[in-house]
């Protein structure tokens, strides 16, 4: 396939845990979250749209798929080990349903923790141990990741690549290109219309933000 628009949902409804600082605005009403799922089947090729669920919130399987199935949508859910069986957070019975019904399964780490800051050995515990733990509830191999943050830069990318995975989602916006190992996403938000959310489907970027977008992900890439 050629490239396709990524969107990252979060949680979905009233959150049943506390949030974390600066979470609050990536938590998305049912009615908005429906909205979105409507403008994806209208556009003419909704597989177009790759659509995830970062942070393995409880909303994700109790309002998350249902709506997906409802409108035969395919998403993959992108989940922090340590948080399993958490109040608020998806539990073993839930990540499995979710593959049952035909969803990918991902990691986000264990922590939600920036994974640039880390040092080696505790980034390769982020990414091992998520794996481990999510292939061992999955019974099969967990190839993805959502970059939590979409902090990363070339030593991450390395790492990742050194787990085992086959691709890593982020957070830099614009288009994916689905045969690439970095695959860009843009998350919805609380604040955002749907005319923005509509700009976002359809990759509408200015000149100037296009060319930080760029510059951004080189830096990242290579550094
Ligand atoms: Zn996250």
């Amino acid at each position: 396939m050629a490239k396709r628009i990524g969107i990252i949902f979060h949680g979905i409804g009233t959150p049943d845990r506390p949030l974390e600082p600066g979470e609050a605005p990536y938590w998305i009403s049912t009615d908005q979250y429906r909205g979105v799922l409507d403008q994806i089947c209208a556009l003419p090729d909704p597989d177009a749209v790759c659509i995830s669920f970062d942070d393995g919130n409880r909303s994700d399987i109790e309002i998350g798929l249902p709506h997906l199935q409802e409108r035969n949508l395919r998403a993959d859910f992108f989940v922090l080990s340590g948080r399993i069986g958490k109040p608020g957070s998806l539990d073993a019975t839930a990540i499995t349903a979710l593959r049952d019904a035909g969803m990918g399964i991902g990691s986000h780490g264990v922590d939600h923790v920036a994974w640039n800051k880390l040092a080696p050995d505790a980034l390769k515990r982020e990414l091992e141990l998520s794996r481990d733990v999510l292939e061992n509830i999955c019974n099969a191999r967990i190839t993805a990741a959502g970059i939590p943050f979409g902090d990363y830069s070339a030593p991450v990318l390395s790492a990742l690549q050194r787990a085992g995975y086959d691709c890593a989602y982020s957070s830099d916006g614009g288009r994916m290109d689905d045969a690439a190992f970095l695959r860009p996403r843009t998350s919805v938000q609380a604040a955002m219309t749907a005319a923005s959310v509509g700009s976002i489907l359809s990759a509408r970027q200015s000149i100037a933000r296009r060319m930080r977008r760029m510059v951004g992900m080189a830096r990242k890439r290579l550094f």
